[in-house]
């Protein structure tokens, strides 16, 4: 099943995508998706609807963050092995954790803003696990039926501000914009293997990152699992699980970063596609 908001920023309305890929409201349904949509039982509800019954949305609206009022998201560094090595960075013996700002989320196709005086604002595909039912403790061989679904995020990220300027990552992480989320929200129970999906990035139709979930050194499971060790996980939460290589800042023979005005596409196998264009901010 395939969950997403659409409408206006602020005021986006739930909705499903049907086999056809069309919109169908839910909001005569669900008055969202967020946390508190996302436990089994409300799925399985959601599940059970025939979507021809549901209203059809004309057009194509604006999607918006494909789950709303998210409280918590959390970052994996690191978390593929190629990727430590093309940022000069040993693999971590535990998963490397920061965040972003819950104020960078964005819909998938909003546009990226490059933040006042960067000159290395970079990419990274990433898988998103969003949080179904409150995990405190679990263990990897259970965590997975805390996870509710999967999602695409590009964990944009200014180097300078997280790199260069001391202290926490997280500065780099947490500009606006820089945490698109979507097109839709794919149901755990519809996808057969997270640690199996192909996912790629593209900048101005260039192919910068292809990678596969199977060579994270931390799986879905694990991290849950992990990040379940040191605080509580909440139903919405979001994790960004890291991103394979190809990032602006490991190309070869020199990092490249990017300008107003170019068009990032990224995308993983059964969870769609995002399209951002770059602006100043
Ligand atoms: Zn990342």
């Amino acid at each position: 099943m395939k969950l997403l908001r659409y409408g206006p920023q602020g005021e986006e309305k739930p909705g499903l995508l049907d086999t056809e890929g069309r919109i169908r409201d839910l909001s005569g349904v669900v008055a969202d998706i967020t946390g508190a949509t996302l436990a089994d039982a409300t799925l399985a509800r959601l599940r059970a609807l025939d979507p021809q019954t549901l209203p059809l949305v004309p057009g194509e609206p604006r999607l918006g963050p494909c789950v709303g009022q998210v409280g918590k998201f959390v970052c994996i560094g690191l978390n593929y092995a190629d990727h430590a090595a093309e940022s000069g960075l040993p693999v971590p013996p535990e998963p490397v954790v920061f965040n972003k700002w819950t104020s960078a989320i964005t819909g998938p196709n909003d546009g990226i803003e490059i933040p006042r005086g960067s000159e290395k604002t970079d990419w990274e595909v990433e898988l998103g696990v969003v949080i179904g039912r409150a995990a405190k403790y679990v263990d990897a061989a259970d965590a997975l039926n805390y996870v509710a679904g999967y999602c695409v995020i590009n964990d944009v990220s200014e180097r300078a501000w997280q790199i260069e300027r001391a202290g926490q990552w997280d500065k780099g992480k947490g500009f606006d914009t820089f945490g698109p989320l979507g097109p839709w929200l794919v149901t755990r129970d519809a996808v057969a293997d997270p640690q199996n999906l192909n996912l790629w990035l593209e900048v101005d139709g260039h192919r910068y990152q292809n990678g596969n979930t199977k060579t994270m050194v931390f799986g879905v499971a694990q991290l849950v699992a992990y990040l379940s060790q040191c605080m509580s996980l909440q139903p919405g939460d979001v994790i960004s699980t890291g991103t394979p290589p190809g990032v602006g800042m490991g190309a070869k023979p020199r990092p490249v970063f990017l300008r107003p005005g170019q068009t990032v596409r990224l995308g993983i196998d059964g969870l769609g596609e995002q399209r951002q264009i770059t602006r100043a901010a």
